[in-house]
């Protein structure tokens, strides 16, 4: 087993990183966020510790990105903090467990063993609807990559099939309730995602509905 530590505590580290390699578990150590994400980034780790506290870049940066990146590393979460808040926003993140400092490093060998004795990390999150298949877990359409923001826009229609979805909907959901976007980004969007149910050969397509917003549905 490899892991990426990520923490700043020096001290801590060290005992931590002592303790691991007794249990025969290797250890890539980075001191700060910045370089725990450069690392974080390469397919080198069965699992990756994350303290959320750090300096240039917190833990939850880190994860956020990794995720952003595709990468389903299984990761912890370690927070001197202990509050709630963290820990939701951790899983929120797509972090796999949590573990409150101070801890045990017993207790975090035994959640690293678990975590890696898990069968599937995520099972695929799929929405269908007609001749389209929308993998959530890899931001697909019918094989053909999506961004983020594709992904969120194609969800909500495809969750409300043959039914108009407001623009200003799309526009709350995707950039945020009060965001600086302006309205077009949404058309500007609607046409990439067209040019992907193109590509991917669908009868479905993204009808404009004059004045009121979008709606997914079979061609005429
Ligand atoms: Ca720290």
């Amino acid at each position: 087993m490899r892991i990426l530590y990520v923490e700043d505590e020096k001290f801590l580290a060290e005992a931590v990183i002592h303790m691991l390699k007794k249990e025969k578990i290797s250890v890539d150590w980075a001191s700060d966020g910045e370089e725990g994400l450069k690392l974080a980034l390469k397919p080198n780790y069965d699992a990756i510790v994350l303290d959320i506290m750090l300096p240039n870049l917190s833990g939850l940066d880190i994860l956020r990105s990794l995720r952003e990146h595709g990468i389903k590393t299984p990761v912890i979460m370690l927070s001197a903090l202990n509050e709630v808040e963290d820990k939701i926003r951790g899983l929120d993140f797509g972090a796999d467990d949590y573990l409150a400092k101070p801890f045990k490093t017993a207790e975090l060998i035994a959640r690293l063993r678990a975590l890696l004795r898990r069968p599937a990390l995520v099972e695929a999150e799929i929405l269908n609807f007609e001749d389209l298949e929308l993998n959530l877990t890899n931001r697909t359409l019918n094989n053909i990559e999506l961004t983020d923001k594709e992904a969120s826009i194609i969800e909500m229609l495809i969750k409300t099939p043959n039914s108009t979805v407001a623009k200003e909907q799309i526009l709350a959901h995707v950039w945020g309730a009060d965001s600086v976007y302006e309205e077009n980004y949404v058309e500007v969007y609607m046409s990439y995602l067209r040019k992907k149910l193109r590509a991917a050969k669908s009868k479905v397509k993204i009808k404009t509905v004059r004045n009121l917003g979008y709606k997914l549905c079979l061609e005429n």
